[in-house]
């Protein structure tokens, strides 16, 4: 069986091919940028339209596929920016009902886990899932046969770990998205004090948003210092309670995915805590951290016979899946 899948949540337009084993034959994207704005869902949308055809090409070029091959579309439903969840269904939509293909809605969230959890062959971990969006601390229940439910133990009470830091490198001109450009940035930074908020197994970012922010418009701080003391603050304390979720629950591997996994210093910090406490860390490689197709074709493939053509929503949570 050979699966196509398509991300359409947020700035990316990703297109990819898996087969029912969970070998990834394409993977090809292409990300909406802007300098200074963020995100405006119009325009995304616009950029989305304009790339699609000629990324689906590319895919299956690159899969040596054709559209005979293909036995399920899947697509991202949700969670997602509502015209950009609109705008891919729609073209998934169109392809499907032009080529007599099956389409099955995804949910976004459960797609990077599941990925996560097919690159490193694993079994039963936590997963600490880290985006623009989100940031939660996730077990998943074990069944003999099909895909468990999954738990959310911890999550941010505000604003996701990857807005934070886009928000933060917008405030001091750091372009659209921040992360990597932060933590280039960081290698040069020395620490001052920012809130560490940990509430329970939830996290707050936002206080501390607004700390750095004040400390650039009073000047009382440099950039540098300001990009390492975010990652260090945010990340300590999205180890904290990804410790706590691997206390608490007896297991013994943590999955990191999402696309703020893609900073070393964030899988350094991880790798120690799990190393520290008997615990294996686990990541995933750099094409497969960020929204991508393949994640979406993958977990099509688990749920094909829960799911099918179910329009979009915008706010479908891991664990109401
Ligand atoms: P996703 O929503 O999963 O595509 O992840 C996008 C988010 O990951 C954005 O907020 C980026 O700023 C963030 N990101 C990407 N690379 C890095 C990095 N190296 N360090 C920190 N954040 C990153
Ligand atoms: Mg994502």
């Amino acid at each position: 069986m050979i699966i196509v899948g398509v991300e359409s949540t947020a700035h990316t337009f990703g297109v990819g091919i898996v087969t029912d084993k969970g070998k990834i034959l394409a993977n090809v994207k292409d990300s909406y940028s802007s300098k200074d704005v963020g995100m405006i869902p119009h325009e995304i949308a616009e950029h989305h339209e304009k790339v699609a055809e000629q990324l689906l090409k590319k895919a299956f070029k690159s899969a040596k596929v054709e559209w005979e091959d293909i036995d399920l579309l899947a697509y991202s439903a949700g969670p997602g920016l509502d015209p950009v969840l609109w705008k891919g269904y729609n073209i998934v939509k169109g392809w499907a009902e032009k080529h007599h293909q099956k389409i099955v809605g995804v949910n976004h969230c459960c797609a990077h886990l599941s990925i996560g959890k097919l690159w490193n062959k694993l079994k039963d971990p936590v997963y600490l899932y880290v985006s623009g969006v989100n940031t939660q601390i996730i077990v998943q229940e074990q069944k003999k046969k099909g895909e468990g439910k999954y738990h959310v133990l911890g999550e941010t009470l505000d604003i996701g770990l990857g807005n934070m830091l886009d928000k933060f490198g917008r405030i001091v001109g750091l372009g659209f998205p921040a992360g990597p450009k932060i933590e280039e940035v960081a290698k040069k930074g020395k620490y001052v004090e920012l809130p560490y908020i940990v509430k329970g197994m939830d996290v707050s970012f936002s206080g501390l948003l607004t700390k750095a922010q004040q400390l650039v418009e009073r000047k009382q701080a440099m950039k540098e210092d300001l990009c390492f003391s975010l990652q260090e603050t945010a990340f300590a304390m999205c180890a904290e309670v990804a410790e706590r979720a691997l206390a608490h629950s007896g297991k013994k591997e943590l999955l990191l995915v999402g696309g703020v996994g893609a900073n070393k210093r964030f899988c350094e910090m991880l790798d120690l805590m799990c190393k520290e406490r008997g615990a294996k860390f686990y990541k995933v490689p750099m094409e497969l951290a960020g929204d991508q197709g393949a994640m979406i074709a993958w977990e099509g493939f688990l749920r094909k016979d829960s799911y099918g053509d179910m329009k979009v929503n915008c706010q479908w949570r891991a664990d109401e899946v």
